[in-house]
């Protein structure tokens, strides 16, 4: 079980520590916001805890104070990007079989035109 502290060889972990890039659209002292590399929509961008958790259940159970505090950042981004209104999606992929890539606790905001009739 994940205890929330660093991990070395972690990309989120590394962008959280500023060792890696990354565009940065929103930061609090327990969450960071930035813009997916590879987006699937308009607007693509991922909220992380800082702490250290290989997804959005374990951190739940982990710290759910930080799990609730990346949910509304995730709010502050979308009415920060204007997608609030037209409606946007959140995505927790959980798990290699689901797409996880990033083993680091993560949230998809993604919305703006055209992006909202996904299968689900
Ligand atoms: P997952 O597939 O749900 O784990 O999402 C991981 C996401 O991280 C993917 O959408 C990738 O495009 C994104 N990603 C990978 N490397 C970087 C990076 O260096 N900066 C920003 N996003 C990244």
């Amino acid at each position: 079980m994940s205890d929330g502290n660093p991990v070395a060889d972690c990309l989120f972990c590394r962008i959280v520590a500023k060792e890696i890039p990354a565009e940065v659209v929103r930061e609090t002292d327990t969450t960071l916001a930035f813009r997916d590399i590879h987006p699937q929509a308009p607007t693509h961008v991922l909220v992380v805890p800082k702490a250290h958790y290989p997804n959005a259940a374990a951190l739940a159970v982990g710290d759910p104070v930080q799990a609730a505090a990346v949910l509304a950042e995730a709010g502050e981004v979308a009415a920060q990007e204007k997608i609030a209104e037209s409606g946007y999606r959140m995505i927790f992929n959980t798990g290699e079989g689901a797409g996880q890539t990033v083993f680091h606790a993560h949230v998809h905001v993604l919305g703006g035109k055209g992006s909202l009739h996904g299968a689900l």
